[in-house]
């Protein structure tokens, strides 16, 4: 049998790129994502790779959406092995002015949503004994630049939950781990780097001991080994995917 691995907000970015790979490695991979268009995209590029896949329209900010993604998967699939929960959205502005409905609403994504899909993705692990469950969480959960509150704090309730959820579900056989990505190079990162000036291109280079931003592979790498067995006694952990960037002194080049 298969393994199967669920990925929220797969169908675009860093989400897409694990798919992708998890796919490329014989998992089955089911897809959640609110955009349909780019969900199709995605399903395309896997069957273009030679995999199937599946693809829901899902808002993990809306319990209803979970609930019914995850009895699709329970009558269709029939179990879970992985669960990586990385939807997640920002809504930055000037803390002084942030609403609080933006911060409910990043909150309820980034957050609450991952909450929700591993209750259910869990339930359905007990029943084997066995699974892993990753959050995406991010350096901005460790650091932060100004005026990203509700972002910063959403990732930094993941590494929390992760640790929480490594203790209660250890039990059952189910590792649950997060990891926390600096700059990735996604489709969208790299429209604003068109509009990035070459003073911006050289500090990010500056920021990075490693010399580069991230790539959704470095990414998807790093959940494939956490999801896997030769990671059967880390949970509860927080890799930085980061080039170092969390590691290095501010000094006089
Ligand atoms: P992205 O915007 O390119 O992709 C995010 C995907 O999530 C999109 O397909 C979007 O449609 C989907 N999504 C958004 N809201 C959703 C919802 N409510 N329900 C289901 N799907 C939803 O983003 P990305 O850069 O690929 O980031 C993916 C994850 O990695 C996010 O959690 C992000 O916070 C985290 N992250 C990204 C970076 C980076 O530099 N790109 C750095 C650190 C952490």
């Amino acid at each position: 049998m298969s393994k199967k691995a669920a990925i929220t907000g797969g169908a675009q970015g860093i989400g897409k790129a694990i798919a992708l790979a998890f796919a490329d490695k014989g998992y089955e991979v089911c897809i959640a994502d609110v955009d349909p268009e780019a969900g199709a995209e995605a399903i395309q590029e896997l069957r273009e790779r030679g995999h199937e896949g599946y693809f829901m329209q899902v808002d993990v900010g809306k319990e209803s959406d979970v609930e019914r993604w995850f009895s699709w998967i329970e009558s269709e699939l029939g179990h879970i092995d992985v669960l990586i929960n990385n939807a997640g959205i920002a809504r930055n502005a000037p803390m002084l002015e942030l609403p609080l409905a933006s911060f409910d609403e990043v909150l309820g994504v980034n957050l609450r949503g991952a909450f929700a899909c591993s209750q259910l993705a869990a339930k359905l692990m007990k029943r084997q004994g066995s699974g892993a469950i990753i959050h995406m969480a991010s350096t901005r959960g460790l650091m932060s630049e100004p005026n990203t509150e509700a972002y910063a704090a959403s990732k930094g309730g993941l590494l929390a939950l992760t640790h929480a959820m490594a203790v209660s579900l250890g039990p059952y056989g189910i590792r649950v781990n997060a990891i926390s990505p600096g700059w990735i190079e996604t489709a969208d990162w790299q429209k604003t780097s068109e509009r990035r000036t070459p003073v911006h291109s050289e500090r990010d280079r500056l920021q990075h001991p490693v010399g580069r931003v991230g790539k959704p592979e470095d990414v998807a790498a790093a959940c494939l080994y956490l999801a896997g067995d030769s990671a059967g006694f880390i949970t509860g952990q927080n890799l930085v995917i980061d080039g170092g960037m969390t590691v290095k002194m501010i000094y006089e080049e």
